[in-house]
């Protein structure tokens, strides 16, 4: 009788259950398992650190739909490993952790890396569990595959003892199930599909915000003949972005605050009314405003702030339900209305207020004007992914996506360092696409060594560094008298040079009029390439009306 070992039996089931990417670094005890899944053509990506590849194992899920595999060694590689399962959690997208583990048979021993690591994964998973016999192995990475995806999506952690990736079971002892279908597609209550669009149809000054879930949802079709059927005025959340382009004329995007502070009746769809959308309460939103909340969670249902109107269930089926109960309807949402005006007004008077600093050709420059060239240059079917404070927050209005699921950032969890795991995934998953990873120099730095992954895998990443020479801000001179102050980094460091360390080419800019040129010079580049942006180290964002965590 032919036998199967553990390792393999892992790499198979992870197969069968649309598993193509795995991210990870071997060592003690799963060595086998990344052989294994490269034997059985799983994409394995070794990368330097499990964080990053925590990271990437989530990017690749929310890109594709089934969950990315991160393969980590016991003890600490868990333990690094944990921060991408935190990140997915809280970003609702989904992966597995597989994390090595000492031999069952020296439990409690004290032996190698052994660490309690189903219960320090738990906090941050949907479903985690300990594989203890060979033949199971399929159970368990259905159910995690299906726990990852089914419902709102999240993290999944399997724990695999030594003598399990080792053991060996006779092949027809093995326990088979049936690949895990796509995820049920519920749809909502009739009678509140109705109501959704009673409440959109008695607002004054409507606001729809698009959030990440349509995205996972692949529900860009229903919603663009959505907002193009009744005309309403939409915000894009962060990753939003792109479920409807982000040009599209009815976007409020540019602005953002006044349409959140003014709407008198939301409608959030796959979007949380958390710190991101500042709680849906005073003084960024009306007090008392009317909500219609379309989750497909429904203890997300009133989160916050009461719900009028909920719809459970799936984005793309229920936008899809409220578009046919519109064939039935003649409202749709004018264009002479004062709250368009009013929103035109305030988007007219942002983007004059920072018209000078996207026009300001001064040297060292500042991030609206690196960032004209670096929109200029991204075409639309690049993914773009964004890490860094001011570099994010700015890139979130000055980048613009066209197409759904094209924009990773730092994300719900505000997560530094996210970058070089979310480039490496969208590399892997869309060899076709431009990746462009715009990153301050102080986000790059939590997971700089990856580059040397890209090189290695020749995985063409674009990315640029806008280097101000500090977390926040920089400063023009190191104090010669007084200590380093805490946020403040090596000024003009040559991330660049990092790049060229690895094979990759790396590009140093120091006056603005030289971006567009290198940038072209970068796209032509067959390989990852890093463009180093030095900015002026007190370069920042346009006054705001209120702070990202202003309550
Ligand atoms: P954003 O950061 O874009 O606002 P969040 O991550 O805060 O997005 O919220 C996404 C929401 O989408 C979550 O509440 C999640 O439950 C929901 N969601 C996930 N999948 C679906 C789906 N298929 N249909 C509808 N909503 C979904
Ligand atoms: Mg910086």
């Amino acid at each position: 009788m032919a036998k199967v070992t553990g390792a393999m039996l892992m790499a198979r089931s992870l197969k069968q259950q649309g598993v193509e990417f795995m991210y990870g670094i071997v060592g003690f005890p799963v060595q086998p398992i990344a052989a294994a899944a490269q034997e059985v053509g799983i994409k394995y990506i070794g990368m330097r650190n499990e964080q990053s590849a925590s990271y990437a194992a989530q990017a690749a899920g929310y890109l594709t739909g089934r969950p990315g595999a991160c393969l980590t060694v016991s003890g600490p590689g868990v333990v690094h490993g944990l921060a991408g399962l935190a990140n997915a959690q809280q970003n609702c997208w989904p992966m597995i952790l597989i994390g090595g583990a000492a031999p069952t048979y020296q439990n409690g021993m004290g032996s190698f890396q052994e660490e309690n690591q189903v219960q320090i994964a738990s906090p941050f998973c949907k479903f985690a569990h300990a594989v203890e016999h060979v033949e199971r192995i399929p159970f368990y990475v259905e159910k995690a595959v299906r726990q990852s995806i089914y419902g709102r999506p999240g993290a999944t952690y399997l724990d695999m003892p030594d003598d399990i990736i080792q053991g060996e079971v006779e092949e027809d002892d093995v326990q088979t199930f049936a690949t895990v279908p796509e995820p049920p597609r519920m749809a909502a209550v009739a009678e509140n599909v109705t109501a959704a669009l009673d409440a959109m149809e008695s607002a004054e000054r409507p606001l729809v915000i698009v959030g990440k879930g349509m995205a996972w949802s692949r529900a860009e079709n229903e919603v663009r003949a959505f907002i193009e059927r009744t005309q309403l005025p939409f915000l894009a959340s962060p990753m939003g972005k792109g479920v409807l382009d982000d040009n599209h004329p009815l976007s409020v995007g540019a602005a953002r605050s006044h349409a959140l502070k003014e709407a008198d009746v939301i409608f959030v769809m796959g979007a949380r009314l958390n710190w991101i959308m500042h709680y849906g309460l005073p003084p960024r939103f009306k007090k008392d405003v009317r909500v219609v909340q379309l989750d497909i969670s429904p203890e997300a249902i009133g989160d916050n702030v009461p719900t009028e109107v909920a719809l459970v269930g799936d984005g793309k089926t229920i936008v899809g339900q409220l578009n046919t109960e519109l064939e039935n309807r003649q409202w749709f949402y004018p264009a002479d209305t004062d709250w368009k005006a009013a929103i035109a007004e305030k988007a007219a008077g942002n983007a004059a207020a920072i018209q000078p600093m996207i026009d300001d050709n001064s040297t060292p420059t500042n991030y609206y004007r690196a960032l004209k060239d670096i929109s200029a240059w991204a075409t639309e079917d690049a993914v773009i992914i964004g890490e860094g404070a001011n570099t994010m927050d700015i890139g979130r209005t000055q980048l613009p996506n066209a197409s759904p699921r094209l924009r990773l950032d730092a994300g719900t969890y505000g997560t530094m360092g996210i970058g070089m795991g979310f480039a490496i995934a969208a590399a892997t998953v869309h060899p076709e696409r431009p990746i462009i990873s715009v990153s301050g120099d102080s986000a790059i730095g939590f997971s700089g060594m990856e580059i040397e992954t890209a090189c290695r895998h020749k995985l063409p990443i674009k990315i640029v560094v806008l280097n101000n020479g500090g977390i926040g801000q920089g400063i023009a001179e190191f104090p010669t008298d007084a200590q380093i102050p805490p946020g403040i980094l090596t000024i003009g460091a040559r991330y660049d040079l990092m790049m060229e360390a690895f094979g990759g080419k790396g590009f140093l800019v120091n006056d603005p009029a030289d971006l567009a040129g290198v940038l072209e010079e970068a796209k032509a580049f067959d390989g990852p390439t890093l463009v180093n942006v030095i900015l002026h180290p007190q370069a920042g964002r346009k006054p705001q009306q209120f702070g990202w965590l202003t309550t």
